[in-house]
């Protein structure tokens, strides 16, 4: 059944997919600057782009570099060219949508830009290559590897569409592009420069976090707001994590439980950009701001910024998931990854923390854990969150305007313009 909503975005993704050159896209910015220019009500901005985006129907795409985490390196860090300009163009990034694929064994395909922003670019290795010497396009291609055999192998997943859907990634993209991200069609790492504290993005829980998104997409269509927003960033950072963890035969109890180690430049007083097991921790440095997030349903950040906090208040849902893994012990992905996943596909495409701990325990007892039920309510228990079958997130504060849309995909609003003067989220 196609609701409006749905047909808004089948003709968004038609047009994304001939709007390559975001022309008509340019042209919508350059009207609303000069609008808010002539209304003198803010300086011309991503905001203005983000409404253009969204009059167009499109969706940004998911960069690893959260909007809030780029604004706060902007202003920390006036010597570094790429971030605000990497905000913006993450934001105009056109964003794909599901579409049928045929079964190419999930073969990869990594092509380097060279510096320009051309997707894919020349390429640089495919599929039974031999190795090019360069880490960038070794380390794709290797990671891509990683994480299709974790879904193949551990999951019996074929590819992110589960119909052997190629992995297609681009290294060296574009030219002070401080960002990762997974656009619907494809995986692109940007290069840090020079002064910048990020040291690589191509890192293999990065590359991980980015493919699961696509494999929650095809899976669950789980929408990207509030507490179903920050479950969807969650399953990301814990299955990124748990392919690390299988590549490197870590078991849970020596996991180190950070999202992207190895992402900070030397000197810089960060373990990654998230610490799943002591969300809040993961970085305190002046040249980056300090973790902002909560690990607790009592520090839940009630915000409409950053989709209502998705990046923010998945520490909560982390902690519990590296809590449980904990507790149970062995290797994380097999027993605690496997309910993840499950209840995942079970439950729906808006569920709140209690609901998706409700079904993480359901899922337990039909997989044959029900000896571990215990430490997974303890586990939900000491972050705060009460597993429930009925109860809805009425935490995350939701725009009259805002859509609930069935397929998981929130249009853009205002809520970029209206937060400008309030003070940011982080
Ligand atoms: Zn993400």
């Amino acid at each position: 059944m196609d609701t409006p909503m749905q047909k808004k975005h089948e003709d968004a993704q038609k047009e994304g997919e001939n709007l390559q050159n975001t022309k008509s896209l340019i042209n919508q910015i350059q009207d609303l600057e000069t609008a808010f220019q002539k209304d003198g009500l803010i300086k011309f901005t991503a905001a203005a782009k983000f409404q253009a985006a969204a009059a167009q129907g499109q969706d940004n795409v998911s960069g690893v570099i959260p909007p809030y985490m780029l604004e706060e390196l902007a202003k920390r860090n006036p010597n570094v060219p790429g971030f605000q300009e990497t905000l913006e163009k993450t934001i105009l990034e056109p964003r794909f949508w599901p579409f049928p694929s045929k079964d190419y064994k999930g073969a990869r395909e990594v092509y380097d830009a060279k510096g320009e922003e051309s997707q894919p670019g020349e390429k640089a290795r495919f599929e039974g290559d031999k190795a090019t010497g360069n880490s960038e396009i070794d380390n794709a291609y290797d990671f891509t590897g990683q994480v299709r055999s974790f879904y193949k192998e551990v999951l019996g997943r074929n590819s992110i569409d589960g119909k052997g859907m190629k992995f297609i990634s681009t290294v060296n993209y574009g030219e002070n592009y401080e960002n990762a991200f997974w656009n619907g069609k494809q995986m692109t790492y940007g290069k840090p420069s020079a002064n910048s504290p990020f040291k690589t993005f191509v890192l293999l829980d990065v590359c991980g976090h980015e493919i699961t998104h696509g494999v929650t997409e095809k899976e669950s269509h789980l929408k990207y707001y509030g507490q179903a927003g920050a479950l969807n960033e969650s399953l990301s950072d814990i299955f990124g994590e748990l392919i690390q963890q299988r590549a490197n035969k870590t078991q849970a109890k020596d996991a180190d439980w950070v999202v992207g180690d190895g992402i900070w430049k030397d000197g810089i007083k960060g373990r990654g950009l998230r610490d799943m097991l002591h969300p809040g921790t993961a970085y305190d440095d002046p040249k980056i701001g300090k973790d902002p997030q909560p690990a607790h349903m009592k520090d839940y950040i009630k915000t409409t910024r950053d989709k209502g906090g998705v990046h923010l208040n998945s520490g909560i849902p982390n902690r519990a998931f590296a809590l449980f893994a904990s507790s149970v012990g062995g290797y994380a992905w097999e027993e605690p990854g496997k309910i993840w996943y499950a209840a995942r596909a079970q439950a729906g495409s808006n569920p709140s923390f209690a609901q998706f701990a409700y079904q993480t325990i359901e899922q337990a007892k039909k997989l044959g854990f029900e000896k571990d039920v215990d430490k997974l309510k303890k586990a939900w228990d000491e972050v705060g969150v009460k597993p429930s079958a009925s109860e809805t997130d009425t935490s995350t504060p939701v725009k009259s305007e805002e859509p609930r849309s069935q397929n998981g995909w929130t249009p853009m609003y205002n809520e970029q313009i209206n937060t400008k003067k309030s003070k940011p989220a982080a």
